[in-house]
């Protein structure tokens, strides 16, 4: 992403689209309310379930490779090392510490399946950072997040990773995965059978199982399938590989490392000066997990690519009638752009005699309308969604001479939003008054232009046509690049001109 910023100047760099805690948080909510977080894409739910899948197989392979905060965790621990000044914390300390993650991944997801918003974003110092403290971040939590990373790594062995960060919690989870497909089992069985039951309880059962698993036997047993294993006959004892362990995992005292905190990073094994003493699964494979994280990425960026998740995805007609409905995709409607605006569309929709369910996906700014064919059609759906607009963009002089018009179509023109973006062009131009758009496919622009202007035909269609322009308001990650995807089919100066009389008339009547 760092690469493409520098050479792509229309790239903005998405740093959360590729975090597996929000792709799991999102398709969590997806299962329950059938809903999605507004920025969530499919790379990210994509990522979020092969590390998922990761976790049972080989191990916390995010923790050990991927994830930013453990490593500068890591290197601030180094710090407080060199100055003799980093602690571990055990006993019971450490076991009453350890259920604060548990916690906060409750209440993380509780709150993002409820709001189908992201709630890790209010406190995420990744993405604080990241997004350079933009307005979904909770700012006090955000920055008393970055403190305990920060201040707790250099004095605390892996403060956050250890006690606070969600992830880790919902890592340890699925390391108990018998139990936890059990208890997801049984869930589902006594919903789809026996009585609905929400969604909290199977999320507070496995918090509170995990935890208690943790603390009392602070391992897991079959899964993840992949171990280190010290071979006592050739080691040592050179303690070593207990020195590098990030996590402090005594590895000289034990034949199979089955700890819950080991994330199988290999530190150990690279660091083994006996050849042989400590291998994978008994065999001596040290890059194994680290070609197996490239691999999963590569995995789930191809995975992400061959699917997309509605936003929001409804049908208010019977099921079985579905099959009998026509499907219409249309692409670009940019003011379906987050969970809220879906609803909005949805209800929109609901009002229209003959449209029966809809469907959006607000990363690509599509939606799938369902229709009945004998009621209704494209044209009129593309009718319903559409809102003229009469928009006057400079002052009016009333000295001024006539005012010359044009007729401008305007194809992929298809609501509020392009409006407001067309505006946003339009108004750059000191000589253009004002414009008035009425539906047809496609859009019919209506131009009022100073009579002394100096624009032609073919200026107003390449100002039309602009593919991006950087707004004021603030994304995510900054100043926000509008990429519009107008066309110009036709461009048309009127003979007749329009005394500036009318104009104003025109822009003040309501
Ligand atoms: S426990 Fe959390 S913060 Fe630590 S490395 Fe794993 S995902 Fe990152
Ligand atoms: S580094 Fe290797 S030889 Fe030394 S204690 Fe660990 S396993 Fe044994
Ligand atoms: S035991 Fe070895 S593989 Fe596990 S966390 Fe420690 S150094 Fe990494």
């Amino acid at each position: 992403m760092g690469i493409k910023l520098l050479t792509t100047p229309d790239y903005l760099a998405d740093f959360e689209a590729y975090c597996p805690f929000g792709g799991i948080q999102a398709f969590t909510s997806f299962l329950v309310s059938n809903t999605l977080a507004c920025t969530m894409t499919s790379a990210q739910i994509a990522m979020g379930l092969i590390f998922l899948l990761a976790i049972i197989l080989f191990s916390k392979l995010f923790c050990s490779f991927i994830c930013p905060i453990g490593s500068i965790s890591e290197w601030l621990g180094k710090i407080g090392d060199k100055f003799k000044i980093r602690f571990t914390i055990t006993g019971v300390t450490d076991k009453i510490l350890r259920s604060l993650k548990y916690g906060l991944l409750f209440i993380t997801v509780y709150f993002t399946v409820e709001s189908s918003e992201l709630f890790c974003k209010w406190f995420c110092p990744y993405y604080a950072v990241a997004s350079g403290f933009n307005p979904d971040v909770n700012v006090i939590m955000a920055v008393g997040a970055i403190l305990f990373v920060i201040i707790g790594s250099i004095f605390i062995r892996l403060l956050w990773c250890k006690y606070l960060c969600p992830l880790g919690a919902l890592s340890n989870i699925f390391r108990y995965f018998i139990l936890t497909v059990s208890i997801l089992g049984i869930y589902l069985l006594l919903n789809a059978y026996v009585i609905n039951i929400s969604f909290i309880w199977p999320l507070a059962f496995l918090c509170g199982i995990a935890y208690i698993f943790e603390i009392y036997t602070m391992q897991s047993r079959i899964f993840p399938l992949l171990k280190v294993k010290r071979d006592a006959k050739i080691c040592t004892s050179c303690k070593l590989c207990d020195k590098v362990c990030p996590q402090a995992i005594q590895v000289s005292k034990e034949t199979v490392i089955k700890h819950i905190d080991c994330h199988l990073c290999a530190d150990c094994l690279h660091v083994c000066p006996e050849k042989g003493a400590l291998k994978i699964n008994g065999k001596g494979r040290k890059w194994w997990p680290a070609i197996i994280v490239v691999i999963l990425i590569i995995a789930g960026l191809i995975i992400g690519k061959s699917f997309e998740l509605p936003t929001l995805s409804e049908y208010w007609a019977e099921p079985e009638t579905k099959s009998q409905m026509e499907i219409y995709t249309i692409h670009d409607l940019k003011t379906v752009k987050c969970y809220g605006s879906s609803v909005a569309f949805s209800n929109r929709m609901y009002d229209m005699d003959g449209v029966y369910g809809i469907a959006t996906y607000v990363s690509t700014f599509k939606v799938k309308i369902w229709y009945a064919p004998d009621m209704t059609d494209t044209l009129k759906i593309r009718e319903w969604i559409f809102t003229p607009a009469k928009v006057q963009l400079q002052e009016i002089d009333l000295n001024e001479d006539n005012l010359i018009v044009y007729k401008i179509r305007v194809d992929n023109f298809l609501d509020q939003l392009d409006t407001e973006n067309l505006k946003g062009l339009l108004a750059e131009q000191a000589d253009i008054i004002g414009m008035q758009t009425e539906f047809g496919c496609p859009v019919y622009l209506t131009l009022y232009v100073k009579s002394n202007a100096q624009l032609t035909e073919e200026n107003l269609k390449n100002i039309i046509e602009q593919r991006g322009l950087w707004s004021n308001s603030k994304s995510s990650i900054g100043a926000e690049y509008l990429n519009y995807h107008f066309k110009v089919v036709e461009v048309a100066k009127l003979d007749k001109v329009v005394s500036v009389e009318d104009v104003v008339r025109l822009f003040t009547i309501e």
